[in-house]
């Protein structure tokens, strides 16, 4: 089994509009922009990452915004809703909250004992709320109070057509099953950064997604170093996965493997971290560029989209 997955690290997702995207994650959901830089592979296309104060991995919501995309067409295969921590007696405050601002997809229900209240991104993204009594990560608190702001990331949920091999990667990753009910497996490791579970939702009738605006890229786990990571990336590969090899993410270190049940997962290390190349006061204020387009800068800053900030929150 492998050792050293650490829970969540970010969930990377497809948007049609950056000053869309940023005000939604920013504005509506209290998240605070930690790094406004480029997609590494296309540079005229934002990275655009959302967290808690440091970026703490587990809090991480991540986006490549393509203007004008097509939306993407919701199947299995994919990672169909990403769930945030919120404290106990909080939907209450975040009904109101969402559905004043206009947001989509408005649903309370309850998943394994715990409240949740599920809500559409701005691209009809999946996205949930989920109460949770126990959660002791400190919010980010620009736009929504302590009482009632996210803490990070409390699951992610894959559709899928069928579980079984995923369900085994899973183990082999440190998950343990926690749970089944209404065709759904709740995953849990233990020692995680608090973004510890992993529900798989069993669809065998369902076609493939299509990606677009709202999918989900990739989800990642998090792991402590670059020797973890090593690690991580041998066991895999000596079970027969194609891995990638390790890939410099300017603020984290990347591996990347297709699992079986079609979703592409990451394996990121919480090392160096968004505070790399701008204090922790001002992070997520400057267009920050990996090197390679450092050359780039006047076109980009003259073409990109023009995300303007509300306030002084950050
Ligand atoms: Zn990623």
């Amino acid at each position: 089994m492998i050792e050293g997955i650490r829970g969540l690290h970010h969930v990377t997702s497809l948007s049609s509009d950056a000053v869309r995207n940023n005000a939604f994650f920013t504005e509506t959901l209290g998240l605070r922009r930690v790094k406004k830089t480029v997609n590494f592979d296309a540079p005229e296309v934002y990275h655009l990452y959302y967290g808690d104060e440091a970026g703490t991995p587990g809090s991480v919501m991540t986006y490549f915004p393509f203007p004008g995309i097509a939306r993407g067409r919701p199947g299995t295969g994919e990672v169909g809703t990403t769930a945030f921590s919120v404290p106990a007696d909080a939907l209450e405050f975040w009904k109101k909250r969402l559905s004043g601002m206009g947001v989509d997809g408005l649903k309370e229900d309850e998943s394994f004992g715990e409240k949740r209240l599920h809500f559409g991104g701005p691209d009809g993204d999946g996205f949930a709320l989920v109460e949770t009594g126990d959660d002791g990560r400190a919010p980010w608190t620009g736009e929504v109070g302590a009482d009632h702001a996210i803490r990070g990331f409390h699951s992610a949920a894959l559709r899928l057509r069928d579980d079984g091999a995923t369900a085994e990667l899973l183990r082999y990753m440190g998950y343990r099953e926690i749970d089944a009910k209404d065709g759904v497996t709740r995953f849990g490791i233990e020692g995680g950064n608090g973004a510890d579970f992993v529900d798989i939702e069993t669809m065998p009738n369902i076609a493939l997604a299509d990606q677009g605006a709202g999918s989900v890229h990739h989800v990642a786990f998090a792991v402590k170093d670059r020797a973890r990571q090593l690690e991580v990336r041998k066991a895999l590969t000596d079970t027969g996965y194609q891995v990638t090899p390790v890939i410099d993410r300017d603020y984290f270190w990347s591996i990347y493997f297709r699992t079986p049940g079609g979703v592409l997962f990451e394996v990121a290390t919480n090392e160096p971290g968004f505070d790399r190349d701008e204090e922790r006061a001002h992070l997520g204020e400057a267009l920050k560029l990996p090197t390679q387009h450092e050359h780039l800068r006047a076109f980009l800053e003259e073409h990109l989209q023009q995300i303007t900030d509300r306030g002084t929150a950050w």
